[in-house]
């Protein structure tokens, strides 16, 4: 079925499939390049640095709780700034988790390694 459309890139109206959306390849080619240049790129590298972290402290905490330093986790290539979300307790202590791995900083620059047991 052929029908009038609107290019997503460009805005021009043109006649075509029902799933085409773009008025030519140009047009196509244009638009994801955009895409994959710019968010997904950011998207890309952030999960590449979780997934990282995960595994690091996995491989760290291989008994789901132990203590470790800090250092011992900057040399594996950990990237502190990044993480999947927070979980604080009743005494205000904020742990940081990347996914089901989770750390909490300690005095003296030692680390708390956690895993969180998944109940679903
Ligand atoms: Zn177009």
């Amino acid at each position: 079925m052929e029908e009038n459309k609107q290019c997503i890139e460009c805005g021009r109206d043109f006649f075509g499939r029902s799933d085409k959306k773009f008025c030519s390849d140009g047009c196509r080619s244009a638009y994801n390049n955009k895409i994959t240049g710019g968010s997904d790129k950011l998207v890309r590298k952030v999960n590449r640095i979780l997934k990282k972290n995960r595994s690091i402290l996995q491989k760290l905490n291989p008994d789901g709780k132990t203590t470790t330093h800090r250092d011992q986790l900057l040399k594996a290539g950990f990237d502190f700034d990044y993480h999947t979300n927070t979980y604080t307790t009743k005494e205000g202590r904020q742990y940081a988790f990347c996914y089901e791995y989770g750390y909490l900083p300690l005095e003296k620059d030692f680390v708390l390694l956690v895993k969180r047991e998944e109940s679903n």
